[in-house]
């Protein structure tokens, strides 16, 4: 397991307002980790994932039979910070049906038909399920926020965008993840945290190697440069949404090896500290056991 302070610093405090350039994008995140070294961490890390993968696996078992839980994890990030990745590797012990993956693009004309929350709301995971958001409702306070003029697509009823309408869409936020943890569902955010400098080679790595030609975008590119602006959307939506119920976690996602064992281990130790069990059986339910079991052995 990765250290417990390792992964305070990660985590967001409520109320803290953050600024990312606090926060490290790279595997040495401790003078410790630093002096331990590069290849002993990544070959630690690859442990650690292996470690997780096998525990998240039990612990879907669990969740699943025990039904009463169901965890959401959100991930936000810049373009190329590894999110498929993350997903495909974190996730590759699970057992596919007690798992589901969405992926949120451009809204539709019915989604902009409804409040901004409402297409979310219909993919959330069943009890005893695991659900991944690969971009999520926060689009709608980074995306949207960056470019504006997306607010005219939303239809909204004579509202000034200001200040205040943002605040109002954090507070829709907390609420509904609020609402979603009384109800049982274990909400997990990540930002994986990738560098400009990475992000270009990134890019510069889908142009130049012909089988990842196909991952490359210009919107990816055009994005790219509004990049200051994804940093201070990023960073009010940060601050203002990490709550003691559903706290964000900082990623730092320019070496993929240790972005994926922080991810794996946050999940799996948040699975392990729920109060899962299968269920018992009662007297009428045990009797009913033995019937069949005497029918059985009776052919
Ligand atoms: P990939 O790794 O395949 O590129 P992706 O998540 O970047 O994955 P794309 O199809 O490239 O997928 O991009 C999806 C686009 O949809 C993003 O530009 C994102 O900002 C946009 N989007 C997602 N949700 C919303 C939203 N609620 N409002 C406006 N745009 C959104
Ligand atoms: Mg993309």
């Amino acid at each position: 397991m990765i250290k417990e302070e390792i992964i305070d610093l990660l985590k967001v405090k409520p109320d803290k307002k953050i600024r990312l350039k606090d926060y490290h994008t790279g595997w040495d995140q401790t003078k410790e980790l630093k002096a331990f070294g590069k290849k002993a961490t990544k070959e630690r890390a690859n442990e650690i994932l292996q470690k997780s993968i096998e525990e998240l696996s039990s612990s879907q078992e669990l969740l699943y039979a025990d039904d009463r839980y169901s965890l959401l994890i959100v991930l936000q990030a810049m373009d190329a910070a590894g999110k498929d990745g993350t997903i495909k590797h974190v996730m590759s012990g699970l057992n596919p049906q007690g798992c589901q993956v969405f992926s949120f693009k451009k809204p539709s004309a019915e989604d902009l038909d409804h409040n901004f929350l409402w297409r979310y709301m219909k993919s959330l995971p069943e009890r005893g399920r695991i659900g991944i958001f690969n971009r999520s409702y926060y689009e709608d306070v980074l995306v949207v926020k960056v470019h504006p003029e997306m607010i005219e697509h939303q239809k909204l009823a004579g509202e000034k965008i200001g200040k205040a309408f943002w605040q109002s869409r954090y507070e829709d936020i907390n609420a509904f993840e609020k609402h979603l943890v009384r109800n049982g569902t274990v909400v997990l955010k990540f930002f994986l945290n990738v560098s400009k400098k990475e992000q270009k080679q990134r890019f510069m790595d889908r142009l130049e190697r012909p089988e990842k030609n196909w991952k490359f975008s210009l919107a990816d590119l055009n994005e790219r440069s509004y990049w200051d602006d994804y940093v201070v959307a990023f960073e009010k939506a940060i601050s203002a949404t990490s709550t003691e119920w559903a706290p964000w976690f900082i990623i730092p996602a320019d070496d993929k090896w240790a972005t994926r064992a922080i991810v794996a281990d946050v999940i799996s130790s948040t699975l392990q500290k729920l109060d899962l069990r299968f269920p018992e059986m009662n007297d009428e339910q045990r009797a009913m056991l033995e019937k069949a079991r005497k029918t059985l052995e009776a052919e």
